[in-house]
Parts: C-alpha cells; structure tokens; sequence
C-alpha cells in the first residue's frame, strides 16, 4: 500500500502555523503542511538544541526557535507535539504571546488531561481545537518523520464543551489537507477507546518484552533468535519512545486501569481454557481475533504484508 499526499493547496488554510515539539509528530505535520501548501509560514520550536540544529538542517521551518512565545506569537494556528506530561509548561509559556484569536491545537495521545491542562494554562481569547492523529511509528525525533504518515489514518478531534466551531472546521481542513480522515468525539470516550486500541496494548508489549529480558542469560539469547515466532512483533512496539509512553499512561490513568482490568479478566479466562483442555474455547476465540485484523486489512489500515505493512508507506518518501 503506497501512501501518497495530494497536489499543493490553492490556499493555504492557515497564514503562520508554530509546531512546538518538532519531534516524529511534529516534523511529520511540518513536512506534510509544506508539501500540501497547508500553512503559508512554518515556524517550529523545541526546547533541544539538537533537535534545533537537525530541524534546521531538515528545512522544516521558515522559522527555528527555542523559544516556544516567540514561535507562537504571529501564528493564526500552534499545534503542540510535545509528550503529554510537558503540556501546562508549554501552555504556560505560551500564554501571554498568543494573539487574540490563534487557533491551539495539540496531538496528544491523551485528551482529557491535555485539555485540562490547556485550559488551565491559556487565556481566553485563545481558541482551542484538541486533536489526536492515530498514527506513529516506534520512533522519534525530527529525523523518524515522514510527510506521509497521517495519509489514510484518523484523526481524532476532541472540542471541549464551547469550542468556536470555525477554529474546529479549519483544524479538521488542516487535517484533511495531510491526508487523514477526522472523527469527531468527545475527550473522554476518546481517552477509553484508545485506552484498549493503543495503550494497554503498549502495555502488554512493553511487560512482555520486560519478562523476556529478565530471563537468565542463556534464555535470553534465544529468545533473541527465535524471536520471529512472535516476540519479535512486540519488540517493535515496546521500542516505543520511553517519555511519551510515561506521560500517556501516568495522564490516562483511570480509562487504562478499566481496560487493564477487563484484559486481566478475559486473560483469566484463557487460563482456565488452557487449564481444562477447552480446544472448543481457544479455537473460537481465536477465529474472532482473526476476523478483527482481516477487518482492518479491508479498511485499509494495515496490508496483509507480515512486517506490518509500514515498509510501502515509510520507503516512499524521501527523508525530508
Ligand atoms: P518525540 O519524537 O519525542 O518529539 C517530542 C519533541 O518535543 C522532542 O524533540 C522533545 O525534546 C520536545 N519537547 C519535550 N518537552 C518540550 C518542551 N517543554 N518544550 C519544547 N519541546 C519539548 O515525540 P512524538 O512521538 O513526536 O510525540 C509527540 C506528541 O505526539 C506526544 O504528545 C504524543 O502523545 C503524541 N503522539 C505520538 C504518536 C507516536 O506514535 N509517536 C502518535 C500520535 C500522537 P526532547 O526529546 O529533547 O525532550
């Protein structure tokens, strides 16, 4: 499956558009509001000096700082893609450089919380428009971006209650523009259904990989060479970035704990069918989860290829 960008928009939806946090998300939304002519001037921020120097040499702003007020403070949109657990200092930093009106946008893994966060910390005039891409790789940094990565995923949009319609309308174009299809729902169904879509099973991976390594030595070094049978897949999503995972799970404490609980009940479950022999049991099971990823293969969110399909998707772009 071959991702590709639309031609370059006619007009650009946004005037000057700040990324603070120029990491795998936002460098992705730099390259691909670039390449889909969705902003008229990019300015990034990031509070690494390493970050700073290769988002320079990537090109993916008409503007680098390290000054997240100064990034912000002639943008008509800010789209924050820092780890959750950073939002109310950006938001504090931010504040009082906003000008009357600039759309606050973010791509948080987590809503409720960001939106608390944000609305503790940004004045009035400022009109804020949540958004959550569900799209990522296991990497980060500004070099793991790619101006595909949200073609063809969702993103989610999570307006807070008195949200201005027409700053929600331009960040759903805005997505559009990079190629997602937008849901709109609220913050807290948001924080459940991604809760058993995407963190537990971080979850799961990250403690499936931890048992691995806490095997003896000789153990481990097969586990490494037989890891294709399985271990292997989890690998890849217990590489995640250690910082992000931390914020998400310690700011969607509540809906992870429900979930964790019901995927501790159904585990219980297969226990006892394991125990008792129930063939029956497993095996319908089983063909139910099969029939979930042949469903998401059809919906076009996945290939049937074995290494998850990213390959297509990642290989057709450049780097920047
Ligand atoms: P990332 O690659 O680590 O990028 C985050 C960037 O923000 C890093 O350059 C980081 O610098 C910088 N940063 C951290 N605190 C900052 C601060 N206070 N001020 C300025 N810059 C700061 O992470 P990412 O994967 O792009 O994730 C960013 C956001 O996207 C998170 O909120 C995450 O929940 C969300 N998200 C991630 C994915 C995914 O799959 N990765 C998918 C959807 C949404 P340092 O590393 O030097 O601290």
């Amino acid at each position: 499956m071959i991702e590709r960008l639309g031609a370059p928009l006619v007009e650009p939806i946004f005037d000057e558009l700040a990324i603070v946090g120029v990491g795998l998300i936002g460098s992705s939304i730099a390259r691909a509001a670039r390449r889909r002519n969705a902003a008229r001037r990019i300015v990034v921020a990031d509070h690494s000096v390493a970050v700073l120097e290769r988002a320079k040499a990537l090109g993916l702003g008409d503007v680098v700082t390290d000054d997240p007020a100064r990034a912000v403070r002639s943008a008509d949109c800010v789209i924050l893609c820092v780890p959750v657990g950073a939002y109310a200092a950006v938001g504090r930093a931010i504040a009082p450089a906003l000008r009357p009106g600039t759309i606050v946008s973010d791509v948080g893994s987590v809503k409720s919380a960001v939106i608390s966060a944000l609305e503790a910390a940004l004045p009035g005039h400022a009109r804020l428009a949540p958004a959550h891409p569900v799209a990522g790789t296991e990497q980060s940094g500004p070099d793991a971006g790619f101006a595909s990565l949200f073609v063809n995923r969702w993103c989610i949009l999570t307006p807070p209650e008195g949200a201005d319609e027409q700053a929600v309308a331009k960040v759903r174009a805005f997505w559009e523009a990079l190629g997602s299809h937008v849901e709109i729902m609220g913050a807290a169904h948001h924080d459940l259904v991604l809760a058993i879509t995407s963190h537990v099973p971080h979850l799961i991976a990250y403690n499936i990989v931890g048992t691995a390594a806490d095997l003896e030595e000789v153990t481990r070094s097969e586990v490494i060479k037989f890891s294709a049978g399985g271990f292997r897949d989890f690998t890849r999503i217990a590489a995640s970035d250690p910082t992000m995972w931390r914020d998400v799970f310690l700011h969607n404490r509540d809906a992870v704990l429900e979930m964790l609980g019901r995927f501790s009940e159904d585990l219980t479950a297969l226990q006892r069918m394991i125990r008792r022999g129930d063939g029956d049991g497993l095996f319908a099971l089983f063909t139910r989860t099969r029939a979930i990823r042949l469903g998401i293969v059809a919906e076009g969110q996945e290939t049937a290829a074995p290494d998850f399909g990213r390959r297509a998707a990642e290989t057709d772009e450049p780097v920047t």
